[in-house]
């Protein structure tokens, strides 16, 4: 028995999200080898080999994996698919977009946003936006799986570098091409991957008010900015600042949830944060129910206050 994860990697670097994932691996039981497929990937593969838990990392190297394309990682999956039991990858929006096609190519069934391993072939699962806990079963010969980072611990970092093999790539697809790549520059550090966020909801009021109360607070605390789905629909800021059940699952260190009622599907999103702070004007709201330390009034003054204390 052996599990193949699959890295999300930019052939430079390997994301955050990769190292929780051979956590989940690695509690399966088997060996655990991790794939690079991409372009000029080296400094990738060489990263991963670096994964604590990690016995073998192949490299698939050619131009039409340099780009992430679905339909060729899918195709090297498969290829590297008979040699496995587990295949896993994050579930990020790179690794959903690849697992369900190598799991149809293959012709098994998916286990998606896992959160526990119980036995090789049992795991657990939320539902119904978190509020229910699945356990289910892999009857398949090959378990494909999605992994959610909240759920597991990032691996370590090994004193010694695992072996990396060249692996023959999969031919271009031909299905899909790569046009062009609009990155969001921000000197923030990235949602998923912070240790403090500072959201905010409805109760800012404004795109305006949300980036002028928020943003010396994110400051003071080198934060990430999340927001509601209620904020991202208003436009005050971009679809990709938003937290919960539709938007980014997120467990930081610190959530600090300003002007969020905490709606179940906002909360699907953030409520393992290690500490939560809500402030928010209505003391019924419901955020204050997974709150740690709640702070009851208005944002506009309690967040310039909080800023003026930080100092
Ligand atoms: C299928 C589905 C998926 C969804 N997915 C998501 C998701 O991924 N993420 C998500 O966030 N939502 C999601 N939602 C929407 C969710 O149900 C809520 O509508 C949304 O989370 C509400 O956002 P909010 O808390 O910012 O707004 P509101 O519920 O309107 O809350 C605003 C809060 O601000 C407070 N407030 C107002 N003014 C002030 C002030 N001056 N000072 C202090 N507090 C103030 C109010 O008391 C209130 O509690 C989803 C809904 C559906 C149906």
């Amino acid at each position: 028995m052996a599990a193949l994860v699959v890295a999300e990697h930019d052939n430079a670097s390997i994301k955050p999200a990769t190292w929780n994932t051979v956590t989940a691996a690695t509690q399966l039981g088997g060996e655990v080898h991790v794939l690079i497929a991409g372009s000029a990937a080296g400094p990738a593969a060489a990263e991963a080999a670096l994964i604590q838990g990690v016995s073998k990392v192949l490299l698939a190297d050619a131009p039409s994996l340099a780009d992430g394309l679905a339909e060729n990682v899918a195709a090297e999956v498969v290829l590297l698919a008979p040699a496995y039991s587990h295949i896993l990858f994050p579930a990020t929006a790179a690794g959903r977009n690849v697992a369900p096609r190598v799991a149809a190519l293959l012709d098994v069934a998916q286990f998606s946003d896992i959160i526990s391993v119980e036995s090789p072939r049992v795991y657990t699962r939320p539902i119904y936006a978190g509020n229910a806990i699945a356990t289910v079963e892999a009857l398949d010969a090959t378990v494909v799986i999605t992994a959610r980072a909240t759920g597991f611990d990032a691996a370590g970092q090994s004193a010694s570098p695992a072996p990396i093999e060249s692996v023959t790539a999969a031919a271009d697809s031909g299905r899909s091409s790569f046009v062009k790549r609009e990155i969001a520059k921000s000197d923030r550090p990235e949602l998923t991957a912070a240790k403090i966020i500072v959201s905010g909801g409805r109760g800012v009021g404004s795109g305006e008010n949300y980036f002028k109360v928020l943003e010396p607070l994110a400051d003071k605390l080198g934060a990430a900015l999340g927001a509601s789905r209620a904020a991202v629909d208003a436009g005050f800021v971009p679809n990709d600042f938003q937290v919960g059940q539709t938007g980014k699952i997120v467990a930081p260190e610190l959530y600090i949830a300003v002007g969020i009622s905490g709606a179940i599907q906002h909360l699907a999103g953030m409520k393992d944060s290690k500490v939560i702070v809500a402030i928010n004007k209505d003391p019924e709201a419901p955020i204050f129910g997974v709150a740690d330390y709640g702070l009851v009034g208005d944002l506009f003054e309690l967040v310039p206050e909080l800023v003026t204390q930080l100092g």
